[in-house]
């Protein structure tokens, strides 16, 4: 199978119609924007390949979007494959000596990369080359290959997972942020005229407000909420058309979700609150530790619901009243 994806084969409902096709119409992230157009318009400049680039961050801030940015304003192809589905260091190979010159290639996932899949990235990335062994035992010995230059896009969702080479070898890392509520609005606000849609401002605020800092749950949410107003309201996007939705989707006051409020709950009622070990979380909840790890803490701890402490997670006082509980009083109080 070809282990390169077509971007427009990922699954996300219909979402190519709200991604933002420049940079000009990506919202947010204002100080990676500023740099990447400097680098952008550089390397334009240079008629060179940008730099290697990589972004990390929480699933859903727009790594993906960023990526297919870059190749668009650059004026290149943009070839997309990810870690996990690179198997054979000969996947690799494939996809990199079949680039144009200044292509963007996108890894997903990236740290999931296998160490011999990753050799092989080493002398591309430095040297736009291919070290290829041929023949095998005493007999075998190293061809070098030259490839036409490329840009290599990284994304990922654990920086700490990559390997201190890779990440050396990246000129451009971005760190991604989770988005303010005004910035969810303007997403939101153009998802809906997109959609065609009809809305109050109220409404695109209840969306924004309870999209846990993310584009990509916001145009979830949006799609939706515009479902319960076609078919429970009058097609408007109102506030309470909005609530009455997203609350019927388990989406509370804060944006939490189902999974969310099983972790809070976990810390709470079987743990006083904490300290817990990740891997009793993660067992607990039957969910991978990646899981955990990836996509429910970040929220929870950009919002101060949660605490990281050396010997476990444990709830902050924010999360106690969010729930509703009153939280144990420290022994000898
Ligand atoms: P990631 O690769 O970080 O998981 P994506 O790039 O796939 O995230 O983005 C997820 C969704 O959110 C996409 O549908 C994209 O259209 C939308 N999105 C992301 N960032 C923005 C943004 N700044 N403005 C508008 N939509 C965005």
């Amino acid at each position: 199978p070809d282990p390169t994806l077509r971007p427009d084969r990922l699954p996300e409902d219909g979402d190519r119609a709200l991604r933002p096709a420049q940079l000009d119409d990506f919202i947010g992230q204002q100080e990676a924007r500023a740099n990447l157009r400097v680098f952008i318009e550089s390397a334009r400049m240079r008629g060179e390949a940008m730099d290697h680039t990589l972004f990390h961050g929480p699933p859903g801030l727009g790594k993906t979007t960023l990526a297919q940015i870059m190749a668009r304003e650059l004026g290149v192809g943009f070839r997309m494959t990810s870690g996990p589905v690179l198997a054979k260091a000969g996947d690799l190979a494939a996809i990199l000596t079949n680039l144009e010159p200044r292509d963007v290639l996108f890894i997903d996932e990236i740290h999931r990369l296998s160490a011999v899949v990753e050799e092989v990235l080493y002398p591309a990335m430095e040297d736009f080359a291919l070290d290829l062994v041929i023949g095998e035992g005493p007999a075998a010995r190293t061809v070098r290959i030259d490839l036409q230059p490329f840009t290599l896009v990284g994304a990922t969702t654990r920086l700490g997972l990559l390997t201190t080479p890779l990440r050396d070898r990246f000129g451009i890392p971005t760190r991604l942020q989770f988005y303010t509520i005004d910035e969810l609005d303007l997403i939101v606000t153009r998802g809906a005229r997109l959609l065609g849609v009809p809305s109050d401002p109220e409404g695109t605020w209840e969306i924004a407000r309870r999209a846990r800092g993310t584009p990509r749950i916001a145009g979830r949410l949006l799609r939706r909420v515009v479902d319960f107003a076609l078919v429970e309201g009058d097609g408007r996007l109102t506030r309470a058309i909005a609530d009455r939705a997203l609350t019927r989707l388990g989406v509370d006051d804060l944006g939490l979700d189902g999974a969310d409020r099983r972790y809070l709950l976990l810390l709470a009622e079987n743990y006083g609150g904490g300290p817990v070990g990740v891997e009793t979380i993660a067992a607990a909840l039957s969910e991978s530790r990646d899981a955990i790890e990836e996509v429910i803490e970040p929220f929870l701890l950009q919002q101060g619901l949660i605490q990281r402490t050396p010997r476990g997670r444990m709830l902050a006082a924010k999360a106690w009243r969010h729930l509703g509980l009153a939280a144990p009083r420290a022994p000898g109080q």
